[in-house]
């Protein structure tokens, strides 16, 4: 099958849009208001088996529901406005699950300030669909876009990467019973997305691009570098990692390097700015966007694709 992204290109060439709107291709769409604002829009499906399991705690699934649209609007710099709840669901799931799935979605809308303003429920024939839609707001000229990235501007990261993937792991290796007191499990299944410092970095003038790490700077930091048409130099000995991290992996940086490169689920933010640019949010810079079109990983001679659905 034809790989996730060449498909989006494909669905992104048969479109034509209205003035001032901005479409596929960006973490939210933007449609520009009478006023002087901007409408975010991003939607997300979360599918039982590919994004989540059965056995994992439905009010966690319920949170990432949330989270993983929510970081979307964090991506561009927004605030919130609302949220979109759809749920197929088959016939013989327990009652708890879905309570237990509302309790975690709730809770995150409510965390963050996004009223759940509607949705659609229907039977599902096997296995359970999440698909959730978020609207928020920017004024006009504030919301940042993945395209705007220039030679010798900063590449920088908030947080630290991997401990999400390292979660999955764990999560996938363990039998029916989950240990939700384990620190990579909660990273991976508790993502807090970063709302207030992406409305921060956008508000501070100073970012060029920007998006939310979803499948891994490996591939998202690609989506970056598409749309400014740049290249970059990642340093990989300068991508923050947790502690626990580190000394979960020891001695094998190979394996390191692949949580937090390749594995993606952080929902931390990946931006760009002027070399030197002072931004109010706290980062870590770990590479420079160069000419061409190359992205080069320094410090390993491995080469970091990310998460792609359909390719292997
Ligand atoms: P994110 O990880 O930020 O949610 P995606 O990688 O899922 O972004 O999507 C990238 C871009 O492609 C987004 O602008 C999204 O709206 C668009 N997109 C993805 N799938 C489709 C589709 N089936 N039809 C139209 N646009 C799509
Ligand atoms: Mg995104």
């Amino acid at each position: 099958m034809i790989g996730e992204f060449e498909l989006i290109d494909k669905i992104r060439a048969g479109v034509s849009l209205p003035d001032g709107y901005l479409g596929i291709g960006d973490d939210c769409a933007q449609l520009p208001e009478r006023d002087a604002f901007r409408t975010l829009v991003s939607t997300d499906m979360l599918l039982e088996d590919v994004h989540f399991l059965r056995k994992v705690q439905a009010g966690c699934t319920g949170w990432k529901a949330a989270v993983a649209n929510i970081s979307d609007i964090a991506a561009c710099g927004g605030t919130p406005k609302g949220i979109f709840l759809s749920l197929a669901l088959p016939k013989d799931l327990e009652d708890s699950w879905v309570m237990d799935f509302l309790k975690g979605f709730g809770d995150a809308c409510n965390r963050y300030g996004f009223p759940v303003l509607g949705g659609d429920t229907c039977e599902s024939a096997g296995k359970i669909c999440i698909s959730v839609t978020v609207i928020g707001q920017c004024p006009n000229g504030v919301a940042v876009t993945r395209a705007g990235a220039l030679p010798g501007d900063e590449i920088c990261v908030t947080g630290c990467l991997g401990d999400s993937a390292a979660g999955l792991e764990l999560l996938l290796q363990s039998a029916a019973r989950v240990d939700y007191d384990n620190y990579f499990i909660d990273r991976h299944l508790r993502p807090q997305p970063r709302l207030a410092e992406g409305l921060a970095l956008a508000r501070s003038g100073q970012v060029h691009a920007m998006m939310d790490i979803s499948d891994g700077i490996g591939s998202d930091l690609r989506h970056i570098l598409k749309e400014s048409n740049c290249g970059a130099i990642v340093d990989t000995a300068r991508i923050p990692v947790s502690d626990a991290l580190r000394s979960l992996c020891g001695s094998d940086s190979g394996r390191m390097l692949d949580y937090a490169i390749s594995g993606g689920e952080d929902y931390e933010l990946l931006f760009v700015k002027s070399k030197g640019a002072v931004v109010p949010v706290s980062h870590t810079v770990i590479g420079t966007v160069v000419s061409g079109s190359t992205l080069e990983w320094k410090g390993t001679d491995r080469n970091f694709k990310g998460y792609n659905h359909f390719s292997r």
